[in-house]
């Protein structure tokens, strides 16, 4: 079993229903468990500001899964709960679900970037991972406390 960390984010048709549901679909995946959940954070838009705020935090779960294979059904979980595919680059949406960190494993494919190419930049990310995790290591770049002590967090506050 590898532990894995998930984000989640909403801010379209009511967030926290969206947030709830992923979370019982996750936890609701074969050969899965979900550990823990983070609190529940409302934080502003990452990029275009002319959107509502999101619901972001971070799912814990042990799978036996692959990495392919647990990507195939966050993406399914999205479609599921009417996730759009749209050209405006962080856009808002029903739910995004982005692998963190799965266990130690780093991996560069066309479908998937392990660790999170940017989570290193995103308090949003990085604010409900240390409360789950506390200071993991990030591959290169320092580790989860190091990255946070040098973003503004001051906009984040509990949903
Ligand atoms: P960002 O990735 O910058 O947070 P986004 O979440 O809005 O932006 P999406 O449109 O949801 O981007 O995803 C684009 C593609 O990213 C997906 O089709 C997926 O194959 C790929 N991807 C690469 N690495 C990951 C990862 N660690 N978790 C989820 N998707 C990933
Ligand atoms: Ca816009
Ligand atoms: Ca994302
Ligand atoms: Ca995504």
């Amino acid at each position: 079993m590898t532990r894995v960390y998930i984000a989640l984010g909403s801010n379209l048709r009511d967030p926290l229903y969206q947030c709830q549901r992923a979370i019982a679909a996750l936890a609701a995946l074969p050969e899965t468990t979900l550990i823990n959940t983070s609190s529940l954070y409302r934080t502003p838009p990452y990029g275009p500001q002319d959107q509502p705020d999101f619901l972001n935090a971070v799912v814990v779960l042990e799978t036996a899964l692959s990495p392919l294979a647990l990507l195939d059904h966050t993406q399914r979980i999205e479609l599921e709960q009417g996730r759009e595919r749209k050209d405006e680059r962080w856009g808002p949406r029903t739910l995004d679900l982005d692998l963190l960190l799965f266990g130690e494993q780093f991996m560069t494919s066309e479908r998937l970037i392990l660790p999170h190419y940017d989570m290193h930049n995103r308090a949003f990310m990085l604010v409900p991972l240390a409360e789950v995790a506390g200071d993991l290591p990030l591959g290169d770049k320092g580790s989860v406390a190091s990255c946070l002590a040098s973003l503004d967090t001051s906009t984040i506050t509990l949903w």
